[in-house]
């Protein structure tokens, strides 16, 4: 047989095709690539889905910018977020002026542990943002009441967790605001994008504003093709807003969730059971709820990391950290204690999970992975 490199099975991938593309091309045929009709109508479609209103961004980063803003958090704030998460989270926070306070996780859940964050509360602090974590949302109650006990709003990073139903198996309520990513390989994409959710209607008129670098009322001016030329501006806004070209390959995902949907926690379930009774660390998602966006696992303790992904890259299989935490990142760095965090980071690797993935890659992985650990089922 020749030696020909094995297919790269890949970390994460879009999953987009002919009828995403086909949607796109109407977009730019018709000439109009802003912000309008479309748009306008995946936020229908959005808010007929998750039962709440949406407001579409660029990307889930503005979304979580916004959030944040609209609910007054600024300068010398400070909020509460668990440092294993995206750098996005962090950024999001720093942009309005606000401080991020790197918090604990929970080991078993990969979310942030409560009791932590709770000693890391001071006068200043205003805000808690969480993140859920690998997909799986967050138990509500557990989290309005420690947002009410310590009068906090609440921003939810839910960018891994789009579709996600709770432990009761209904999609979240929205306890304050809700942050949800449509970049390239999250559980939907529109390309890059995003959206805000909340009950408060209020707010989500700020947000339409602020995306609109502030222009008060533009986002209905545009939804029908215009835009606002007496213009009135009363607070910083960003260029923040989804193009109808995002919102249309949006829209074609939106309806394509289910079976996506399907296969990641097809996907998820498999390596559950592949790593069952090995000394690779999972997290027992119930991935009936919960539509996994990554499938994390720690590996036994002082095992060579860094070496064993760089032996399955070798071997066709690409990994990747979820995450780096963010107060080992040279701008967000604080003198903060979080060993917990570091001794997960030191661990964790996630696998390949996309609906592309089939049964056969994953034995392949597993496989691979027990062999580079030296943990070769006889
Ligand atoms: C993807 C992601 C974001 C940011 O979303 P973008 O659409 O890429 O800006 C924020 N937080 C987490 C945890 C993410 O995974």
């Amino acid at each position: 047989m020749g030696k020909s490199a094995p297919k790269l099975i890949r970390v994460s991938r879009s999953n987009v095709g002919l009828r995403e593309s086909l949607a796109a091309l109407r977009v730019v045929v018709r000439g109009n690539l802003g912000m309008g009709p479309e748009t306008r109508e995946f936020e229908r479609e959005l808010e007929l889905f998750l039962g709440h209103r949406a407001v579409c961004t660029v990307n889930g980063t503005a979304a979580l910018h916004l959030a944040l803003q609209a609910i007054g958090i600024g300068a010398n704030d400070e909020v509460l977020v668990p440092s294993l998460t995206y750098v996005a989270t962090f950024q999001a926070i720093r942009a309005t002026g606000a401080i991020p306070v790197a918090c604990e996780v929970d080991p078993k859940s990969l979310h942030i542990s409560l009791s932590d964050a709770e000693k890391r509360i001071t006068s200043r602090t205003r805000a808690l943002v969480i993140v859920n974590f690998a997909g799986e949302v967050i138990e509500r109650e557990l989290l309005a009441n420690f947002t009410s006990k310590h009068n906090l709003r609440l921003v939810e990073d839910a960018a891994h967790s789009f579709g996600s139903r709770t432990n009761k198996g209904c999609l979240p309520e929205p306890i304050d605001l809700v942050a949800y990513s449509f970049d390239g390989i999250k559980n939907i994409t529109s390309g890059e994008g995003g959206c805000v959710v909340s009950r408060d209607h209020t707010i989500l008129d700020l947000v339409a504003d602020l995306r609109l670098l502030g222009v008060q009322g533009d986002s209905t001016n545009r939804y029908s093709g215009g835009r606002t030329w007496n213009l009135e501006v009363k607070t910083q806004g960003w260029r923040y807003h989804m193009s109808d070209v995002m919102a249309a390959i949006g829209r074609i995902q939106l309806r394509r969730f289910a079976a996506q949907a399907k296969s990641r926690q097809a996907i998820a379930k498999r390596y559950d059971y592949f790593l069952a009774n090995t000394p690779i660390e999972t997290f027992r998602r119930n991935y009936d709820n919960t539509v996994p966006h990554i499938y994390p696992v720690l590996l036994p303790e002082g095992s060579p990391r860094d070496l064993i992904r760089s032996k399955l890259q070798e071997s066709g299989i690409q990994t990747g950290i979820h995450y780096k935490p963010n107060h080992l990142l040279g701008f967000f760095w604080a003198a903060t204690n979080l060993p917990i965090t570091d001794n997960i980071y030191s661990r964790i690797i996630s696998l390949p999970l996309h609906p592309k993935i089939s049964k056969g890659d994953q034995v392949k992985v597993v496989a691979t992975l027990l062999r580079e650990l030296g943990l070769e089922k006889s």
